[in-house]
């Protein structure tokens, strides 16, 4: 059996992924998600040219002298057709429509008011304090290309063009499936011999984290019949992951099962710790992951290798987490032959990232990534003291937390 990189088996793994089918959604529920659609804008925004401060509009082409008399008031959400004459100014407030006839505003505070006219500065600069029709979105403009994910600004900016619903490529639903003679569900007390299944707890929540759509299949005990059967009830999802059964231990049935069903299995030592074995299969054209029992393996490989995956079905084009460079304040060694992927504490102070690592490395341990929030990147056989930079894949974006100040922004 090969043995892979980690990058190579994600870019065998994306090869085979494509953005599933669209949906149609309301507005709001597509927040981040993916439009495989590009959004024209059907108007000018804004759709006239506006006043952009509460004052007097006029013209300052016809102006003679520096005073005019107020005609009129125009407040917002109203029009006015009848042009201001020459020697008048109309007062006006932000976001309504210039009248006709009118190519300037100045705002309350630079007039002085008597009684019915109002005295400008000496100076005044024509077009002042207008905001130009279509300045912002011009009409036919593509304003959202196609493969954008949708943040509050895309939700907004979508409701500015009038549209109430649109068209978002589909959550994938994930099948969740833990294998292992000794596993109980939670909500019991473990007898002797017995875990609890916490793997597909932690997965759904990635699957749910990533914006996916996790449905659990339970625990399949460790024959190839029973291991048979849940994966034929998961293949109704789109993709499948499986926890445990995947070494070649002597009741590890998963790989037996899924080329029973008749898929095309691809398994892989990748040359990761934590993880290693790693199968990935086509099971009636839907990817199935068959990743290691161990808890911190298995949610390490799922960040890695499903969570992509799962990203590029619903159209992301990002689909890897940031990585950064980080001060180590804690050294790391790495004596193996494989690159180590530490479970690390990332914290953002005084512009930098710091890392310490989460202690003991053992892949059985849960607790390991409880307290982290990162991974740092170890090459083999490397070893890196106090005060190093480390490259550190940001899990999630707890290293923000215990700053309780207000972050000194330079405004
Ligand atoms: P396996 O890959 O099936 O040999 O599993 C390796 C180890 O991972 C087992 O001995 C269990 O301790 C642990 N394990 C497997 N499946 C789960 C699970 N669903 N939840 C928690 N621990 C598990
Ligand atoms: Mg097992």
């Amino acid at each position: 059996m090969a043995t892979i990189s980690i990058r190579e088996a994600q870019r065998t793994i994306l090869e085979k992924i494509t953005p599933l089918d669209p949906e149609k959604v309301s507005l709001f529920h597509g927040l981040n998600r993916v439009t495989p659609d590009e959004h024209v804008a059907p108007w000018d925004i804004p759709p006239s040219d506006n006043s952009a401060m509460d004052g007097y509009a006029f013209s300052h082409d016809t102006l003679i002298g520096n005073r005019l008399r107020v005609n009129g008031f125009l407040p917002a959400g109203e029009i006015r057709t009848i042009p201001v004459s020459p020697g008048e100014a109309i007062r006006i407030m932000t976001g309504a429509p210039i009248p006709p006839a009118c190519d300037t505003v100045l705002p309350m505070e630079e007039v002085e008011v008597e009684g019915d006219y109002i005295r400008l500065p000496a100076s005044v600069r024509a077009g002042s304090h207008v905001r130009k029709r279509g300045e912002d979105i011009r009409q036919g403009n593509v304003v959202i290309d196609a493969g954008t994910l949708l943040r509050p600004q895309e939700i907004g900016m979508l409701s500015a063009m009038g549209i109430t619903s649109l068209a978002v490529h589909r959550k994938v639903r994930i099948a969740i499936l833990a294998t292992g003679d000794e596993l109980l569900e939670p909500g019991s007390t473990p007898a002797p011999g017995k875990i609890i299944n916490s793997n597909s707890y932690t997965l759904a929540a990635q699957v749910l984290d990533a914006g996916g759509d996790p449905v659990l299949l339970g625990i399949a005990p460790d024959t190839l019949d029973a291991t048979c059967a849940k994966i034929r009830a998961g293949l109704t999802a789109d993709f499948m992951v499986i926890t445990g059964g995947v070494s070649v231990g002597e009741r590890d049935y998963v790989k037996m099962a899924i080329e029973k069903l008749g898929g095309t299995i691809t398994f892989w030592k990748v040359d990761m710790k934590p993880g290693k074995p790693l199968a990935f299969a086509l099971l009636d054209g839907k990817p199935v992951f068959a990743l290691p029992g161990n808890p911190a393996a298995a949610m390490v490989s799922f960040e890695l290798f499903v969570r992509p995956a799962l990203l590029k079905a619903m159209g992301q084009r990002r689909v890897f987490r940031p990585v950064v460079k980080a001060t180590l304040r804690e050294p790391v060694v790495n004596k193996g032959s494989r690159p180590h992927l530490v479970r690390g504490i990332v914290s953002a102070e005084n512009d930098r990232y710091h890392v310490f690592t989460t202690g003991n490395q053992s892949s059985g341990r849960l607790s390991s990534l409880i307290q982290g929030n990162g991974l740092i990147i170890v090459a083999p056989e490397t070893s890196l003291p106090v005060g190093a930079e480390a490259e550190v894949m940001l899990l999630d974006r707890t290293f923000e937390m215990g700053r309780l100040d207000i972050p000194s922004l330079k405004v």
